[in-house]
């Protein structure tokens, strides 16, 4: 192997190794997922994280500015497997870490020890913007001019703005289901001009079919099994650790769909201790919806351990034949995580054990309750994000994080994306009604609704708790 940067199979057993200009999503000889692998020791790497301080602060002028002001690329030497002159960016990643005590003491957390990551501040408003930026990257210096995604919403909405984004342009492909999809995120898609095809199935049909698609018509492909974007998608991790002057957090708190993200994470902190850059490790928590809870069954309860990549491949079988057998389709609030064949399955069991992980479920009914308490707290976000703070709940009255451990919470999505599930939540109308029904009046603990007032001072009075004044 000469390359410095190449693309390995996960799988132990087999361990082929392939150029990083080849366009392959899964290991030819075992389909396995496909990991990017550097020579470290022959690529210039930081000594020490604090190498990357003085990027923080730039504007965004000139070739190096440019690199600099993205929250992704201003880590460059972390990810090096594109050269400066293919990168498309614009400005992603730069996003906030919020100490926020009030919603701490809301969860039984003592003061300085909670943190919200809003990657909702993206510039499409979630945080596949990091990783998006890292695979047009590659797919600009390939040379490729169509893209596509399968989606539940907010891929397609990246996709769609980068290949616009992208010099020269790219056109974007977007396959959406049958099932839920936030309009705020399909308005996203439609408005950045994607072609969008609705396929008359759920999200792992979509994706299904976008892979077939995407390999007979050599479309690239921007879901996360390119393994490009979860390199773009380690860069939250080193924020959350720049925002913290370098101090590593006892927990990091993640939704899980197609398990990506926490990959991701997983993959970025082995990769930060075996270069010296960080001495520990934060401990990992994935959040399932429990109408999504495939990791959490073949982790929590059947025990499937990542075991050096021979995890029980006959487990998982089984798991999803028996889905199969039911007909089963993944049904949640959170839409963003409404997937019951994640295709990084692999990979987050390896972000497990590198973590020290564990997997929980929440239902709908918390993950709304406690996205309203972010959005009374905090800035909001949207609700498969908020499964990160109701995971948090869960585990500090099961004693496993306790009051004085630092716990990130990863906000994956913009409050904005989903306002109906919003607006359901506190009023009980259903927006997405053509005709809305009688409004049932809202249940949920922390529901605000508005209050209905005739068009009279004195009335207006009344319901502010004062009277009119003489
Ligand atoms: C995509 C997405 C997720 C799920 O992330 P995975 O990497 O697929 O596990 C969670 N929340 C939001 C808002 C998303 O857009
Ligand atoms: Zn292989």
């Amino acid at each position: 192997m000469t390359d410095k940067v190449h693309q390995v199979c996960i799988n132990p057993d087999c361990g082929a190794t392939y150029g990083i200009d080849e366009i392959l999503f899964s290991c030819t000889r075992c389909r396995s997922l496909l990991d990017i692998a550097y020579d470290w020791d022959r690529l210039a790497v930081p000594h020490s994280l604090n190498f990357f301080e003085h990027r923080w602060g730039t504007k965004g002028l000139g070739a190096q500015g440019r690199l600099d002001f993205s929250g992704v690329w201003r880590f460059r030497e972390l990810m090096p497997f594109v050269g400066p002159e293919s990168v498309v960016t614009i400005g992603e990643g730069r996003t906030l870490l919020e100490q926020n005590d009030t919603l701490g003491r809301e969860l039984g957390m003592k003061p300085e020890r909670l943190f919200l990551q809003y990657e909702g501040l993206n510039p499409s408003g979630s945080f596949k913007d990091n990783g998006m930026t890292a695979a047009f990257s590659l797919a600009r210096k390939l040379g490729r001019k169509r893209v596509a995604c399968a989606s539940t919403g907010n891929t397609s909405a990246s996709v769609a703005m980068y290949a616009h984004k992208s010099d020269p342009p790219m056109q974007g492909i977007v396959f959406i289901g049958t099932g839920k999809i936030a309009y705020g995120k399909l308005s996203q898609a439609l408005d950045y001009g994607a072609l969008t095809l609705q396929i008359q199935g759920d999200f792992d049909a979509c994706l299904r079919r976008v892979m077939q698609v995407s390999d007979k018509l050599g479309i690239y492909l921007m879901n996360s099994v390119n393994p490009y974007r979860l390199e773009g998608q380690k860069a939250i991790m080193y924020r959350v650790l720049q925002a913290r002057d370098w101090e590593v957090p006892d927990w990091i708190i993640v939704p899980g769909g197609n398990l990506g993200n926490c990959s991701a994470f997983g993959k970025a902190f082995a990769e930060l201790r075996a270069l010296g850059l960080v001495d520990r490790i934060p401990r990992l928590a994935i959040i399932n919806a429990t109408g999504a809870n495939t990791l959490y069954q073949l982790v929590e309860q059947q025990k499937v351990v990542w075991n050096g990549g021979r995890y029980d491949r006959d487990k998982v079988t089984a798991f999803y034949a028996d889905l199969d057998a039911r007909n089963y389709l993944p049904h949640t609030i959170a839409s963003a995580i409404e997937i019951s064949r994640p295709v990084n399955l692999p990979k987050s069991l390896r972000a497990v054990e590198i973590m020290n992980g564990l997997i929980r479920e929440v239902s709908d009914e918390v993950i709304l309750e406690h996205k309203a308490l972010v959005g009374r707290y905090g800035f909001g976000c949207e609700p498969a994000s908020a499964a990160t703070v109701a995971g948090l709940r869960l585990l500090r009255e099961q004693q496993v994080i306790s009051p004085d451990d630092r716990v990130v919470c990863i906000l994956t999505g913009h409050e904005l994306k989903d306002p109906d599930a919003t607006v359901k939540y506190h009023t009980g109308i259903d927006m997405k009604s053509v005709t809305p029904p009688p409004a049932v009046p809202p249940t949920g603990r922390a529901a605000n609704p508005p209050i209905q007032v005739a068009d009279d001072l004195e009335a207006i009075c009344a319901a502010l708790g004062e009277t009119l004044p003489e």
